[in-house]
């Protein structure tokens, strides 16, 4: 099957006894027994299992080509049980333009009990340098946050697999619909579900997707299960009925966000746009060679500095200025003042979540506030 009828068919159990063409929600906390003491539907507790969240957790391991996945409450708790998943003491490399939520979880919670370089993983060299025999995770996040600077996949699982290092993908920019990390040969493909494959912004998740179905996995259903933190049979509900329309709510946002991106290089008032469709993007040759799709994101500096930045993402009327991405909604944000102090940031740089609005509404509405 392709991916729009897997989207489609896969995170969607027609009822047995209703013949309700559309799943129902399963509210029900437990689940009865048999005269055996056995549980016949495989259900036994909400925190255990439950058939929204089994949907979910199903359409997003085909999609991502995995075997299996662990649905979350956060994108932040589905990034922070795969850390959980690591013996104390554990050396891990992430990116050094990391999304700032899970980079202040390892300075924070994890400080006493992971050790972490923050580097450039485009510098394979580097890379090398920095491995040592405690290392066990590379964190990559590609197209990175707000820079949308991209990392080569392919050549990141081979320096992990010649270490016996397991590679982690946060796809949550890119969706499954736009890059395919597993088939790149990363081991862990991580989604914050609150963005595009729910995509209507009234939802907040996340998921983790493994290429195998090995140890690991038993910890990190062990992290689900036990540490607790999963997601509502509502909240499963609603992000496997976003995912019946992401190929092509995605092949919109990157339609839009391709003209934007066209649009904003043109104008005098811009100093540089960040868009990995863009053939100007420095690594314009790679995102076509691991990216099926550019994705809905795209972040531009202006040459009059930060005022001009403020000025422009109080001006707009057709985008919203607020945090968050993937909604069918446009959005604006002055990502420095979001990440706050520590952050690397430029002052004059905007991002934008591109929506699935009429591009000559959003492209009208950014010329009057240029
Ligand atoms: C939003 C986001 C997260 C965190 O997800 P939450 O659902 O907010 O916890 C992680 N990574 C990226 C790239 C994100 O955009």
């Amino acid at each position: 099957m392709k991916f729009e009828t897997i989207s489609i068919h896969e995170g969607n159990k027609k009822d047995e006894d209703s013949k309700a063409v559309v799943q129902p929600i399963v509210l029900s906390t437990t689940f009865e027994r048999a005269e055996d003491g056995g549980y016949p539907s495989g259900y036994m507790y909400i925190r255990k299992d439950n058939p929204n969240r089994k949907s979910l957790e199903n359409v997003m391991a085909k999609l991502e080509g995995g075997k299996v996945s662990c649905a979350f409450a956060t994108g932040n708790t589905a990034a922070m049980s795969v850390f959980q998943c690591l013996p104390a003491g554990s050396h891990i490399i992430c990116p050094d333009d990391m999304y700032y939520g899970i980079r202040s979880q390892l300075k924070t919670l994890f400080k006493d009990i992971l050790e972490v370089d923050f580097i450039d993983l485009s510098d394979l060299d580097l890379l090398q340098k920095t491995i040592k025999k405690n290392t066990r995770l590379i964190w990559v996040e590609s197209p990175s946050n707000p820079l949308l600077k991209l990392v080569d996949i392919k050549k990141l699982a081979a320096i992990s697999k010649n270490n016996e290092i397991k590679l982690a993908v946060d796809n949550t920019f890119a969706t499954p619909y736009g890059q395919l990390p597993i088939s790149l040969g990363a081991d862990i493909v991580m989604h914050s579900t609150t963005k595009f494959l729910n995509g209507h912004g009234d939802v907040c998740g996340g998921i983790i997707i493994l290429k195998e179905e090995d140890d690991f996995y038993e910890q990190l259903k062990t992290v689900q299960v036990v540490g607790g933190a999963v997601p509502s049979p509502f909240d499963c509900y609603l992000v496997t009925r976003g995912i019946k329309t992401l190929a092509y709510r995605m092949k919109g946002h990157a339609e839009n966000a391709m003209k934007l991106a066209g649009f904003l290089e043109a104008h005098p008032a811009v100093e540089s746009v960040y868009y990995p469709g863009l053939p100007s993007h420095p690594q314009h040759q790679l995102a076509k060679e691991q990216m099926n799709s550019f994705g809905g994101m795209l972040s531009f500096c202006l040459k009059n500095g930060e005022s001009a930045a403020h000025k422009f993402v109080n001006g707009v009327k057709v985008f919203t200025q607020a945090t968050s991405l993937g909604g069918v909604e446009s959005l604006v944000e002055h990502r420095y003042s979001t990440e706050g102090p520590d952050s690397t940031t430029p002052k004059n740089l905007v991002r934008i979540s591109v929506g699935l609005e009429n591009i000559e509404d959003l492209i009208n509405d950014i010329n009057l506030n240029l």
